[in-house]
């Protein structure tokens, strides 16, 4: 009897199109969803030769050639630590179970560790793409133990994207949960990248006044350029969607108020005990969080009128697409500053020109100029921070002039730019010859005698500052 090579847990969106990638690559799939009534849909819906349905848990391990592969691809939380007590019960001493989940980095190390006790080798693997990506070609960071990798990776590199040199977008991330801490700041630089764009499409119809086939061509064409991006042209395909319930384009009709699962905020909430700046991530979060706020529509009948209601047209559209382009490569800096920060401290030797790499295809936020993220670290692996490359400082210095021109713009007629107006104050920080900060130290000792260094000797010191009264 042909035993399975892989099995796959959850069978939801993103298991079965994974399964079904998987087995269109050759590969002999099994498949268990606790609810039987989801596999059987799948296997009606698109039958496969080589993916095989189980009803029980236990089917499905005992169909596995060993070491067996699992990859769990259910809701992220307790459900997984649930799904690993009962597997934990059917498997051998070097089976190998993989979360394809967003599962949080922490509750991941904690899973490797507590497996391998148990002779369990244990991946966190992220997976992003959405739908479309696991179905067809995903690009996915696995975490885990590098001596098991060479079981798992084959696999997961064969039915992975492939960028346009024809590499997999799929490479050993680094140790426990490495893999699920790259997804969560590729998350991260995917909420900025959305609300930029957003921010931007508000510029292109209040200051542009342009309409949505306007902007989409707009788009379009950006996407020809230094920003040819997956969010770029699909945002030209969205606001090109007429709806299907009314007479207006489908964009006009969808509430002003945009979800979020967390990754993002994970990200933000890690960036801060890092000690790094992703102010560009987090103020991204906090739009989605402010899109929310029930008491907007009252607050604009207070405040509209300090808005300027004739804007004016004083910024161009190279203006906009020059001014995104150098906030887009701020806010990836700022990601890959925290991965640079999380690779010392969790000890895991993040390549990072490599991550760069895995995200050329695939994944929500690939984009062209990944290839040069990947090049900067290639010219220079111990690349402090990615706006000191040669290449991103020219890029960013050149089209620095637009993205101050459009962020003054939209302050001045009150247009929300939380993101771009963000960039520009990171890099006004991160390259300014005076912070402000030796008033900062100067406050803290004179409250709480914490002492200052000096400019001109070493040491920490404590002044007597005189008091008025
Ligand atoms: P969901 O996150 O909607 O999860 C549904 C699946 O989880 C179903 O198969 C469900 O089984 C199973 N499940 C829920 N609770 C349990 C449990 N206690 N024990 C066993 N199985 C359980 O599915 P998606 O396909 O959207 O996502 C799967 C994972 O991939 C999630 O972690 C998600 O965050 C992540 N992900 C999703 C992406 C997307 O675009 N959707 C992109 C990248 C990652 P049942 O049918 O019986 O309820």
């Amino acid at each position: 009897m042909q035993m399975n090579q892989i099995g796959i847990i959850g069978l939801a969106v993103m298991g079965r199109s994974l399964a079904l990638n998987m087995a269109d690559h050759g590969y002999q799939v099994a498949g268990f969803n606790r609810s039987y009534e989801v596999t059987k849909q799948m296997i009606e819906a698109s039958p496969h030769k080589n993916f095989h349905g189980y009803r029980t848990l236990q089917e499905m391990v005992s169909s596995l050639e060993k070491p067996r592969r699992i990859m769990m691809m259910i809701k992220a939380g307790k459900p997984v630590d649930s799904l690993i007590e009962q597997l934990l019960l059917l498997l051998d001493k070097g089976d190998i179970i993989m979360d394809g989940g967003n599962s949080f980095f922490e509750d991941t190390i904690r899973r490797e560790s507590y497996l391998r006790s148990q002779g369990i080798h244990y991946f966190g693997v992220g997976v992003s793409g959405g739908e479309d990506g696991a179905r067809f070609g995903p690009s996915m960071m696995p975490g885990g133990d590098p001596a098991a990798y060479f079981n798992i990776g084959p696999i997961l590199e064969t039915i992975s994207a492939k960028a346009d040199d024809g590499k997999p977008c799929c490479m050993y991330i680094g140790p426990n949960g490495a893999g699920h801490y790259v997804k969560m700041v590729h998350n991260g630089i995917e909420y900025a990248d959305m609300q930029m764009i957003a921010e931007a499409y508000l510029l292109l119809k209040y200051v542009r006044h342009m309409n949505n086939q306007e902007m989409a061509d707009v788009f379009d064409d950006w996407n020809q350029g230094t920003l040819n991006s997956f969010l770029i042209k699909i945002t030209a395909d969205i606001l090109r969607e007429h709806d299907d319930q009314s007479d207006n384009d489908l964009i006009d009709q969808i509430k002003d108020a945009s979800q979020q699962k967390g990754t993002g905020r994970w990200t933000s909430i890690e960036a801060l005990k890092q000690g790094v700046d992703v102010s560009m991530i987090t103020a991204s979060g906090n739009a989605r969080v402010m899109s929310n706020n029930e008491s907007r529509p009252s607050a604009a009948q207070y405040f509209h009128d300090a808005k300027a209601d004739n804007l004016g047209s004083s910024i161009s559209i190279e203006d906009i697409r020059s001014g995104l382009y150098a906030a887009k490569m701020i806010a990836y800096a700022q990601g890959f500053d925290l991965l640079k920060q999380a690779s010392n401290a969790y000890h895991w030797d993040l390549k990072l020109g490599g991550i760069a790499s895995i995200f050329r295809a695939g994944c929500i936020i690939q984009a062209r100029f990944l290839n040069q993220i990947t090049d900067a670290y290639e010219r220079n692996q111990q690349l402090h921070h990615l706006l000191q490359d040669p290449f991103f400082a020219k890029q960013v210095k050149e089209s620095l002039p637009a993205l101050r021109k459009i962020v003054i713009q939209a302050i001045h007629a009150g247009i929300p730019v939380p993101s771009l107006s963000n960039a520009v104050s990171y890099l006004d920080m991160y390259a300014a010859r005076h912070a402000g900060a030796n008033l900062i130290q100067a406050q803290r000792d004179y409250f709480g005698a914490h002492t200052f260094e000096r400019v001109d000797r070493a040491g920490s010191f404590h002044h007597e500052w005189r008091r008025s009264s």
